[in-house]
């Protein structure tokens, strides 16, 4: 499908480091406004586990904690934008992540006469993102996330969501590999924070405390920006 079918009303955007919660958030949001989580995360696990060229390329980048490249990823993200269901509306997680990216999305936006709602950027402390990181672990059925600390299922082994006992880990959430995420997200993405600052579009939470007390500011602001 190409760029031009692309109609997305509204275009959130989750800023954070790894660990920040941009995904568990991303997660309530889609239920509570029908819109679709885009994580560019996601979309390359799925290609690495698929073997396509794309995910072959970014296999080895991916374990080592680095950014894969601007045009494989925004190759991506632009063949998903264009899927039939993201035109309720989108939540991007872990997209854009560099200066290029930012600048590519403006522009594939701006050739559909569609622009960002807001840019959420989800302020942490990197000593936490470690603890998060590292105790993380989803559903292996239907992706619903749980930590080892933080929250575990109502019946142990037990996928609160759907019933499954099969739980994983992702290779990456290793201490090792979060330090090379870290950094990368200090180089490259942080940047990306003064960058929606200027365009008018940057909404700033703390995003240290409970899951639902922010989920609860960001419903705020998400709702604010829709309206
Ligand atoms: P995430 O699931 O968002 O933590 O992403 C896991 C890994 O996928 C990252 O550490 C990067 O190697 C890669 N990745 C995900 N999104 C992007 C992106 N927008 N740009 C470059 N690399 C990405």
């Amino acid at each position: 499908m190409d760029a031009a079918t692309i109609t997305t009303p509204t275009v959130l955007i989750l800023l954070g480091p790894p660990g920040a919660g941009k995904g568990t958030q991303a997660r309530m949001l889609e239920e509570k406004f029908e819109l679709v989580q885009l994580s560019t995360g996601d979309l390359l696990r799925a290609a690495v586990a698929a073997g396509t060229e794309a995910g072959k390329a970014a296999q080895a980048v991916m374990e080592a904690g680095d950014l894969v490249s601007d045009d494989i990823v925004i190759a991506i993200l632009r063949d998903r934008m264009a899927e039939p269901d993201c035109a309720k509306g989108v939540i991007l997680d872990g997209f854009p992540r560099t200066t290029i990216q930012a600048e590519a999305l403006d522009e594939l936006l701006a050739e559909n006469n569609q622009k960002i709602s807001a840019a959420i950027s989800l302020e942490v402390e990197d000593a936490e993102m470690v603890i998060r990181i590292s105790g993380r672990y989803t559903c292996a059925m239907c992706g619903e996330g749980y930590h080892d600390r933080f929250k575990t299922p109502a019946v142990e082994g037990k996928c609160d969501n759907c019933g499954s006992t099969e739980f994983k880990r992702r290779a990456d959430d290793n201490a090792e590999t979060v330090a090379s995420r870290l950094s990368a997200y200090h180089a490259q993405t942080a940047p990306l924070i003064a960058y929606y600052d200027s365009q008018g579009v940057l909404k700033r939470t703390n995003a240290m405390g409970k899951i639902e007390d922010i989920a609860r500011d960001l419903e705020a602001i998400a709702g604010d920006a829709m309206s």
